[in-house]
C-alpha cells in the first residue's frame, strides 16, 4: 500500500469514506467523466425529460434493458473489498457512495448509505409501490419480444449505446395504479432525499 495512504490510516481509525464512480470501473461500470472532469459523452438523462415524455422513457428503457445485463453481472473490484476489509477492522465507521451498482454491498461492506439509490429496485412515482428490477426486466422482455437479441455497449448507470426504432419500444406501468416506474435511484436534475444527506452529515459529526 502507498506510504502516505498507510500513514493516513495509521492517524485516523475512524473513517468516514466517500467513493463515486472510479471505484467500479475496474469491474467494467464506465463512469462518465474523464480525469479532467471532462464529459465523455453526451450528458445524462435528466429527470424533468423523463417524467414529462414517453419517447424518452421509451429510449431510457430499451438502453436500460440492454445495459442491466453486464451491469447487474458486475463483480467488486480490489478497492471494495479494501474498503470492506477496513470496515470488518473497524476502521470506518460509514461508507457514503455516490454509486447505484450495490458492489460494496456485494463486497461485504454493510454501513453503506447509497446516496443515489441503488438502480435494483424501481418506484412508482404516482403510488410509491415499489417493483424489483428483475420483475422490469421479465416485463420488458414480454412486452417487446426480439429485444433481448439486439446488442449494445456498456454505458454509465447501467446504459448502453443502443440504436433502434424506439417509438415501437412498450414500457412497463405500474402495476398498481399504472403510473410511471423510475429505477429508486437520484437522476440529475433530480435532488437527494433528506434523510439519506442527513444521515452522511450525522456519520462525518
Ligand atoms: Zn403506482
Amino acid at each position: 500500500m502507498n506510504q502516505a495512504l498507510q500513514q493516513f490510516l495509521t492517524d485516523h481509525p475512524r473513517l468516514f469514506v466517500l467513493t463515486g464512480a472510479g471505484c467500479s470501473t475496474d469491474s467494467g461500470i464506465p463512469d462518465y467523466r474523464d480525469r479532467s472532469g471532462a464529459w465523455k459523452r453526451s450528458k445524462p438523462i435528466l429527470f424533468q425529460e423523463f417524467m414529462q415524455r414517453a419517447a424518452v422513457r421509451q429510449r431510457y428503457w430499451a438502453r436500460s434493458f440492454l445495459g442491466w445485463i453486464p451491469f447487474s453481472q458486475a463483480e467488486p473490484g480490489l478497492a471494495h473489498f479494501a474498503l470492506a476489509s477496513l470496515e470488518a477492522q473497524g476502521r470506518i465507521v460509514q461508507l457514503t457512495t455516490q454509486n447505484v451498482d450495490g458492489l460494496h454491498q456485494k463486497a461485504g461492506s454493510q454501513q453503506v448509505v447509497d446516496l443515489h439509490g441503488n438502480l435494483a429496485q424501481l418506484v412508482c412515482q404516482n403510488c410509491g409501490e415499489k417493483e424489483s428490477r428483475s420483475w422490469m426486466q421479465e416485463k420488458i422482455a414480454s412486452l417487446n419480444p426480439g429485444i433481448d437479441q439486439l446488442t449494445a455497449r456498456p454505458a454509465p448507470d447501467g446504459d448502453a449505446d443502443l440504436k433502434t426504432d424506439f417509438s415501437r419500444i412498450i414500457v412497463p406501468d405500474c402495476p398498481i395504479c399504472g403510473g410511471i416506474l423510475k429505477p429508486d435511484v437520484v437522476f440529475y436534475g433530480e435532488q437527494v432525499p433528506r434523510p439519506r444527506i442527513e444521515a452522511a452529515y450525522q456519520a462525518v459529526r
